[in-house]
């Protein structure tokens, strides 16, 4: 897909956010956003120059200055109303999301709610930016922490949460004092820059957050900047792993979540109707655009028997429009996707696994244009065929077997990604040997996508995250500001010292 090309006047034009004001960009690069249902043209976003992001970084530099020393009740209020302006524009947010990514709109607003959790949970700010102290570690002497923001922070998010993962990033830096540079997919950028508009309105002062757009100059350009402290990225491993290294190297702190391949392990004497719908869903769900959608099932023992009712499961599922009623399985983002998508069902044919659903061109009436797959089932699925070693993006579900849980942990230990898995059991014996031996960030028993509430962090093991801080819960606190320890003696006439004292005591 060209991602270069001039806009065309009767299209609408996505907006750059610096210094509280939102302006058009005078690049010469633009790419239509698109909407996957129809192949519709809905805006062009601009890939922003260097001198537009040097201005956001300014901006957000200035806005520092006074940011930093705003009290934590008013920050902390700027985000309860922010949170009832998101509440109150649920519906159009969800709207937005649906036309230009596709998901189904319950989905959509299950993509904005998930954010909305965690801007609850900055309006909490009192609570989680608190110190230590420790009394009397000497004679008349106080030892105490100051948890300080760090400055101008920079966001990149991908394609498939445009509502969530802008919500995971933002309201945390800029509640613990910082100020913010949010670069959003360029793929679907419309729905975050609406939640921009709302972050405004509740009253998040000028330069405070600024919105630049873009792809890999842009966000090189983030990597590099003197004046950008801190980047938090979500997105592949690939991607996220240069980002890693480029902005270390430039002196940054930096946090990336990438790229996954989640297996569930189905034990034989899991409820069998609870799990066959869980994976189904998680499998389907999104179009399996999510980084914690279940990609292989590995059924240990009897339950390798349960294909034929996770088949029968899977065709329930309604393909179509995310704007329809009733719709399941909505398209997938881009004609891009699509072809990869198709070429990695072809690929696993090839490769010998057993295509049980095939889920290519399937038939949705009135939407002939869009990019649908529907859902697709291989079984005897093998580490070294290529849709079990690449992640597939798509609704595409892996069935492996395993003889019993040692050979399933040894099979989901052994892959690179480590970012969600689950176990279906009614075993506790099980589920906690699961949980204490599998090398994995987020763990599911009895439950398909074991996304973390917002008082506890998002995590990954392995080739799904770089940087040891995760975002949002108490993790991002320590990730979004300096830890300052204050050594403190105050003289009276009981603490005065007499004479030169000349070891390192206090
Ligand atoms: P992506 O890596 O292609 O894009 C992420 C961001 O990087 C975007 O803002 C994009 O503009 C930018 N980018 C793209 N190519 C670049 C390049 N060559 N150089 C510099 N920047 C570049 O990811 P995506 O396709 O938008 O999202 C899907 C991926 O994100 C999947 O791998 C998925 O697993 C992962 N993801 C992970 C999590 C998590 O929490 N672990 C959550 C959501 C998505």
């Amino acid at each position: 897909m060209d991602a270069t090309i001039t806009p065309k006047t009767q299209v609408a034009t996505v907006k750059l956010l610096i210094g509280g004001k939102f302006v058009e960009s005078k690049t010469t690069e633009w790419r239509d956003i698109v909407n996957p249902a129809t192949q519709e043209v809905l805006a062009r976003v601009p890939f922003a120059t260097q001198a537009e992001l040097d201005a956001a970084v300014a901006s957000a530099k200035d806005a520092f200055k006074t940011w930093r020393k705003t009290p934590i009740g008013a920050r902390a209020r700027i985000f309860l109303k922010y949170q009832q302006l998101i509440r109150e524009n649920m519906g159009e947010l969800a709207a937005i999301l649906t036309a230009e990514q596709g998901k189904t709109l319950p989905d959509a607003e299950g993509d904005v709610f998930r954010g909305l959790e965690v801007v609850e949970h900055a309006s909490n700010i009192g609570n989680l930016q608190l110190g230590e102290l420790a009394n009397n570690v000497a004679n008349g002497v106080d030892t105490y922490t100051l948890l300080q923001p760090l400055g101008v922070c920079a966001g990149i998010t991908p394609f498939n949460f445009p509502a969530m993962i802008p919500l995971w990033m933002f309201p945390m830096a800029i509640v613990t004092g910082n100020t913010f540079v949010l670069k959003p997919s360029e793929q679907d950028p419309m729905v975050t820059m609406r939640l921009a508009e709302l972050a405004l309105e509740a009253g998040i002062p000028p330069g405070v957050l600024n919105v630049v757009h873009g792809g890999e100059a842009v966000v090189n350009g983030i990597c590099d900047h003197k004046d950008i402290k801190a980047i938090s990225f979500v997105g592949s491993t690939k991607v996220g792993t240069h980002v890693y290294n480029r902005a270390t190297l430039a002196g940054k702190r930096v946090q990336c979540m990438m790229g996954a391949k989640n297996h569930a392990i189905v034990m034989p004497d899991a409820n069998k109707e609870q799990t066959l719908n869980a994976l189904a869903g998680a499998s389907f769900g999104a179009a399996g655009q999510r980084c914690m959608a279940v990609s292989v099932a590995v059924l240990v023992g009897e339950a390798r028997n349960w294909v034929p009712e996770l088949i029968a499961k899977a065709r329930t599922l309604k393909i179509g429009a995310g704007a329809e009623k009733g719709v399941d399985v909505g398209p997938l983002v881009s004609c891009a996707a699509y072809e990869r998508v198709n070429g990695l069902i072809e690929r696993g044919v090839a490769d010998g696994a057993k295509l049980e659903l095939d889920g290519r061109k399937p038939t949705v009436p009135g939407y002939e244009k869009g990019n649908f797959v529907g859902p697709t089932i291989f079984s005897g699925v093998k580490p070294g065929m290529t849709i079990y070693d690449q992640e597939v993006f798509g609704p595409v579900l892996c069935v492996a077997d395993a003889e019993n849980i040692d050979e399933a942990i040894e099979l989901i230990n052994s892959n690179p990604n480590g970012n969600g898995t689950a176990i279906f059991t009614q075993s506790g014996a099980a589920a906690r040997r699961f949980q204490e031996d599998i090398d994995v960030g987020q763990v599911g028993i009895n439950v398909p996508i074991p996304v973390p509430v917002p008082m506890f962090s998002f995590t990954g093991s392995r080739a799904s995250k770089l940087g040891d801080l995760g975002p949002y819960g108490k993790q991002v606190i320590m990730f979004y500001t300096q830890t300052k320890t204050v050594t403190a003696r105050w003289f009276d006439d009981s603490t005065v010292s007499h004479g030169v004292n000349t070891t390192i005591s206090l």
